[in-house]
């Protein structure tokens, strides 16, 4: 299984006991019926993050019934993004799909994404046709953000596309050598290029369990995105505060020559006060932007590991 592994499923786990058996067992179903895939040549690689419930004794256990089952443990959790890396550095496959655990990636997208693998596409990521399983501001949010993330930045991300993708190898490897801490998955693939499609899934809703990320979880994770691919939020000061000077410029010569004109009436105090919190005000939010992108080189320059492991399941298998 070490080295004609085909494909890797890579599982982020956080606090699902319950979720990992019906998850290996349903998996495991779809992966017998594909023909190249029968005789083994596959791994569930789990990446538990930190989980502080029963998870990691539910993931021995399968890798005791299914040896095809493996998995590498955080001393802590690290987030989903991390355990995505770690999955991918560990994964053993020529392909390599990150799934959730709580079976909305349904399985049975599978053989299409490989078949489609097969034809020549280097990433084939799943699109979900409706998020009707997903709350109405959830979905509203969600396509805000692609809509903000695909007007500011260069690398187009496909929307509605979450992590559930396969990745060839060559993508893997691609994505291994980028050596930043903020890592946005779906900034990463994009920037990546390779040859795309894609295959369309309805989203189910949780199988059990529930949902690892608030809107607080989702709001950072936005920001994240954001400043990871895009330098727009920081250029977008020069020019209002350019077009702020010219405007005070003319005003300025407005003045100027009314007080010829007209001579001096002693001015209002509320424009005065509008402008000075309108400025400060704007002064203050620019300093924020750069805050968040400062902040972000003080992770990368610390160049910490991404994530720690405890201890792994099933690695000399
Ligand atoms: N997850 C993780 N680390 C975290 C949060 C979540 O590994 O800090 C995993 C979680 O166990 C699940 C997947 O990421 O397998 C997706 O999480 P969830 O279903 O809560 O997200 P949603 O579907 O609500 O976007
Ligand atoms: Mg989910």
């Amino acid at each position: 299984m070490t080295s004609d592994c085909i494909l890797s499923i890579i599982v982020p786990v956080k606090d699902e006991e319950q979720a990992v058996a019906p998850f290996v067992e349903r998996v495991s179903e779809v992966l017998k019926d594909i023909p190249e895939l029968a005789r083994g040549h596959y791994e569930i690689l789990f990446v538990d993050d930190g989980s502080d419930d029963a998870t990691l004794d539910a993931i021995r256990q399968a890798h005791a019934g299914d040896r095809h089952v493996r998995a590498v443990s955080f001393s802590r959790n690290f987030g989903k993004e991390a355990a995505l890396t770690a999955g991918l550095e560990h994964a053993r496959g020529q392909a390599v799909v990150p799934m959730d655990v709580d079976l909305q990636d349904p399985p049975e997208v599978l053989p299409q994404m490989i078949e489609k693998w097969r034809a020549g596409f280097e990433i084939v990521y799943g699109v979900r046709s409706d998020r009707a399983s997903d709350s109405l501001p959830k979905r509203l949010t969600a396509d805000l953000y692609y809509r903000a993330h695909n007007w500011l930045s260069n690398d187009k991300i496909p929307v509605h596309a979450g992590d559930f993708r396969l990745l060839d190898r060559k993508v893997v490897d691609a994505i291994l050598r980028m050596p930043e801490r903020n890592r946005f998955m779906k900034g990463m693939f994009a920037w990546a290029g390779f040859r795309q499609t894609s295959v369309p899934y309805s989203r189910p809703a949780r199988a059990s369990g529930s949902s690892k990320f608030n809107y607080w979880k989702l709001w950072t994770f936005a920001l994240d995105g954001i400043t990871s691919s895009s330098t727009v939020p920081l250029r977008v000061w020069s020019y209002l505060g350019g077009l702020v000077a010219l405007f005070a410029l003319a005003y300025a010569i407005f003045i100027a020559v009314r007080t010829v004109a007209f001579g001096n009436d002693v001015p209002g105090y509320a424009s005065l006060m509008v402008s000075v919190l309108f400025l400060g005000g704007l002064q203050l939010l620019s300093l924020g932007v750069l805050g968040e992108y400062v902040g972000r080189i003080l992770t990368e320059t610390k160049a910490r590991p991404l994530y720690i492991i405890r201890e792994q399941i099933g690695e000399d298998d």
